[in-house]
């Protein structure tokens, strides 16, 4: 189903600036999924594919935003109390069918329609009712306390725009506005693979020299968070044909495929060779810290991501460039994750023309603000660093240098992990 052409993340091998592997992307990557309609309680994290054009407006009447008095406002004095006499009732769901005359005041609710000729509602708790007549203080503005027809939306706008990640909000957007399904992005099929002779499935004994299998995990639960439909394929040994067999496989029903591990140049390292037997793989050299290798190509015309082995780095390499490449073949737009600026609470050096992300902790400053705390681990291999902090401090590529106190971009996780 991918429309990638032969051979598409070619590079020379430089080393990549982010800016410039992201754009690379943007022009490489579209959408591959095809559309469903799904019922809004199915759709919550679903990417939206299609324009919502609002069927009605909403609220579709003027009505009140109170419960209270609906009143002429040229009926009141403009210095002093008035009193006037109640007739009618408008409550939610209930319209008062007769005309509102002149000099009367209408017992109304919130959410009735305003009835006929009223323009304004008082607030019950600022009137007192006596023997039928509403005494009234001075003070109020014209039109105070009346919602205006369509001051949500008008029938025929744009309620919620393609390429929108599905909010709780968006589905009661979307409700308010006449829909009971919505268009969006068929879940993306991600193939997943751990790669080591090292790795073990935890649970199991751990032999001399084994470590637990942990990217899968932690990559699982990215790919969920943004809706992707994962195959756990398990751990493929260090064996170039048992690899070659696992990746043509998965490239039969898969939309992506996405391994960690094997991607530096060690001898060990048999991605590289196992993947260009269906197709090609570019080594890309970004220009970052932690997680430079990572593996893009195809197998048999299935995008494949190799990830670094190191936690951290796959972590790092995932919010960099995975997510927003998975975004791009969902049909999603809204791929910008915001960046907080925050006080550095520490001192750190370095090198230039490299993009790093440091493991940080948010603490209050005592003066409004926030500071970060960076976790005093900081080895690409550190998955506590990952688990102790709230997220990750992004220095710029240009700085080298970085005091205490001084304003850093922080990217809190909850922004880009669901
Ligand atoms: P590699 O890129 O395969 O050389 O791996 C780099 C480092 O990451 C090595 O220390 C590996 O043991 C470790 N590593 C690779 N894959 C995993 C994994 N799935 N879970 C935890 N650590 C891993
Ligand atoms: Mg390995």
């Amino acid at each position: 189903m991918a429309q990638l052409s032969d051979d598409c993340f070619a590079h020379g091998g430089r080393l990549m600036r982010v800016d410039e592997a992201l754009a690379l992307l943007a022009e490489k990557v579209g959408r591959v999924t095809e559309s469903e309609e799904v019922a809004l309680n199915q759709a919550l994290g679903r990417i939206l594919v299609e324009d919502v054009m609002a069927r009605v407006a909403m609220p579709p009447q003027d009505n009140s935003a109170v419960d209270g008095y609906a009143i002429y406002f040229d009926d009141l004095e403009p210095f002093g109390e008035t009193r006037l006499p109640l007739r009618g009732r408008a409550a939610a769901g209930h319209p008062m069918a007769e005309l509102a005359e002149r000099g009367h005041a209408v017992r109304i609710f919130t959410g009735a329609v305003m009835p006929n000729g009223p323009d304004t509602v008082m607030m019950q708790e600022d009137c007192q009712v006596e023997d039928g007549i509403v005494t009234i203080p001075p003070g109020i503005s014209r039109g105070a306390n009346r919602r205006h027809a369509g001051e949500n939306f008008a029938a025929g706008n744009r309620v919620l725009a393609a390429g929108q990640r599905l909010r709780p909000q968006d589905l009661g957007q979307a409700a308010a506005a006449g829909r009971h399904e919505l268009t969006v992005s068929e879940p993306l099929r991600v193939a997943l693979f751990s790669t080591g002779d090292e790795l073990v499935e935890p649970g199991e004994p751990l032999p001399a020299g084994s470590i637990y299998d942990s990217n899968r995990y932690t990559i699982q639960g990215l790919l969920a968070g943004l809706g992707c439909e994962v195959s756990d394929l398990g751990i493929l040994r260090d064996q170039r044909q048992a690899m070659q067999m696992a990746l043509a496989q998965a490239a039969v029903d898969h939309d992506l495929i996405v391994t960690s591990g094997g991607v530096s140049v060690g001898e060990e390292d048999h991605i590289k060779a196992a993947v260009e037997a269906h197709g090609a793989l570019h080594a890309w050299r970004l220009a970052i810290k932690p997680g430079r290798p990572i593996a893009l190509g195809q197998v048999a015309r299935v995008p494949f991501v190799g990830l670094p082995g190191n936690p951290v780095a796959v972590m790092v390499t995932f919010l960099t460039i995975v997510r927003p490449m998975i975004y791009r073949m969902m049909g999603g737009s809204d791929l910008e994750a915001h960046r907080y600026k925050v006080r550095a609470a520490f001192d750190h050096k370095k090198k230039k023309d490299r993009r790093e992300w440091l493991r940080a902790r948010l603490v209050a400053d005592g003066k409004g603000g926030w500071q970060a705390e960076k976790f005093p681990r900081q080895g690409a291999g550190i998955l506590a660093s990952l688990v102790e902090s709230d997220g990750l401090v992004e220095l710029p590529e240009d700085l080298t240098s970085l005091e205490s106190g001084a304003m850093v971009d922080f990217l809190p996780y909850n922004e880009v992990i669901l």
